[in-house]
């Protein structure tokens, strides 16, 4: 197989090498097809031979399997040494035009980084990351993906029993924000500017050409970000844990642990049973992106400029531009929910309705949805999200004058609205009811159903219908949890 591990050619202090822990009775539940295409991923024929490759019990020849060390802010607090505690990196895979998918296997078993873990993954939250990742990336959200899930025939122990599987990962690179803060936190600035280097060379080479690469590496983390955290923002989703560890800085959502997605709009939700502040809320997604990017800046500064005061300066000037960035990409996303260029009225409009719909506690996702129609002429399905208890027919009319005003037909701003406004989404009672299904009765058909329903997010499926709907008071999830 044509890997080429640059990762594993840096120093031995960027990593351990170990291969995965293998397990006892492997089974392959999932294989993406179409990924696996793309890729150019030569998929083994039989179901065993796929089991034994993905499982890790056989590690593709021309694979060195490691495990990456980084640092990490945790909810706030600095941990210095965290790494890769139960994943493996099998290396990056290289097609024949040259793009390189960094694999992964997750659940692979202890590495050095393992801490008091058991470097295993429980089945249930191998099954969120393949449902929701794919989701995401159907939904136009930069993400890693998912490759395959095996079951490894174990059980792991939580509170419980569980289940194991290994999850295959493949992202443009696993390089986060704690790569680098594990580097600076040991005075070790050869490693920050080693791994700099490297990423600036994998990700941005075009950068090589700045006249301070260094300062506009990380404005160029800042901007994907930006973009990142405003598409999450259109699709209601809640990351739920996002340390520094968590982010990447190729701009891709990585590490799915306890994610959801919001089902009635407040700002303030919270699904993460770790997340007792709130400090991962819907709401505050954006500055905490901006905290996490202050952190990485914290980093380069050496690089940046020799001059300590000079390079601050440079570096907090790129993080505060941030927030502008930010704001354009979040009105450019949600003012085409409602079919609008983002000018200043369009952002008064939408902000209006976010208001309305929390104080009636409407769906996300489905009041959005429903807009499109009623702009065609069929306000009641809308309508009755809202229950009429509110001022939604006073903002529908303005809605209508604000699209006359920007020229825009009807037929043009259902056609955006239907592009940005999901008829589906990886709602969590689903996703719940998925896992249940696996881990309780070995039944992998619903989240067989639910990632084919999702391959078409923007698609009306008539006949997956339900799928489309808010949870039932007793579906409805109220606390997520990563299963570490
Ligand atoms: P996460 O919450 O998945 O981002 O993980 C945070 C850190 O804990 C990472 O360094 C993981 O590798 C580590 N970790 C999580 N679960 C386990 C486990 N079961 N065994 C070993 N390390 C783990
Ligand atoms: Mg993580």
């Amino acid at each position: 197989m044509p890997f080429d591990n640059s990762y594993a050619r840096l120093e031995n202090k960027f990593y351990q090498r170990i291969n995965p822990t293998p397990v006892k009775q492997p089974r392959i539940i999932l294989v993406n097809r179409e990924l696996a295409g793309e890729m150019e991923f030569p998929l083994p024929e039989t179901d065993a031979e796929q089991a034994e490759l993905f499982s890790g019990n056989k590690p593709p020849q021309d694979s060195e399997p490691l495990a990456q060390v980084y640092a990490g802010h945790q909810f706030g607090n600095f941990v210095p040494q965290l790494g890769d505690g139960r994943a493996v990196l099998l290396g990056e895979f290289v097609n024949s035009s040259g793009k390189r998918y960094d694999i992964q296997l997750k659940g692979a078993g202890q590495t050095m980084y393992s801490r008091n873990g058991d470097g295993r993954s429980p089945l249930g939250p191998a099954i969120r990351e393949y449902i929701v990742s794919e989701a995401m990336f159907r939904l136009g959200i930069p993400t890693t993906r998912a490759l395959a899930m095996v079951c490894s025939g174990e059980n792991v122990f939580r509170e419980q029993a569980l289940p194991g599987a290994v999850f295959t990962r493949v992202a443009s690179s696993h390089i986060r924000i704690g790569t680098f803060e594990y580097f600076a936190s040991r005075n070790d600035y050869e490693g920050v500017k080693t791994l700099t280097d490297y990423a600036i060379d994998l990700h941005y080479p075009h950068l090589k050409e700045a006249g301070n690469p260094y300062a506009a590496f990380l404005g160029k983390v800042c901007s994907v970000q930006a973009r990142l955290v405003a598409k999450w923002m259109r699709i209601g989703f809640i990351h739920g844990v996002m340390n520094t560890d968590n982010t990447t800085i190729s701009g891709e959502t990585i590490d799915y642990g306890p994610c959801a997605f919001m089902d009635g709009y407040d700002p303030a939700t919270v699904f993460s049973s770790i997340d007792h502040y709130g400090r991962y809320a819907y709401g505050r997604q954006p500055s905490i992106a901006q905290w996490n990017l202050a952190g990485l800046a914290g980093c380069l500064l050496s690089l940046i400029h020799t001059d300590t005061e000079q390079a601050k300066s440079r570096a907090e000037e790129i993080v505060q531009g941030f927030g502008p960035e930010f704001r354009t990409h979040y009105f450019a996303e949600m003012c085409s929910k409602i079919g609008l260029k983002p000018d200043e009225p369009a952002q008064e409009l939408l902000n209006d309705l976010l208001q309305i719909m929390h104080e009636s506690k409407a769906d996300f996702t489905l009041s959005f949805r429903m807009l499109s129609k009623t702009v065609l002429g069929n306000g009641a399905p809308l309508l009755s999200l809202f229950n009429g208890k509110n001022n939604i027919s006073e903002w529908l009319e303005k809605w209508k004058a604000e699209r006359e005003r920007q020229n825009i037909t009807k037929e043009e701003a259902a056609q955006t609205m239907d592009r940005n406004n999901p008829a589906f989404i990886p709602r969590n009672h689903r996703v719940e009811q998925a896992i249940s299904a696996a881990v309780e009765n070995d039944d992998f058909e619903p989240t067989k159903k639910l990632i084919k329903i999702l391959h078409h997010p923007y698609d009306e499926q008539p006949e997956y219908d339900e799928y489309m709907q808010p949870p039932e008071p007793t579906e409805r999830v109220y606390q997520t949890f990563c299963g570490t």
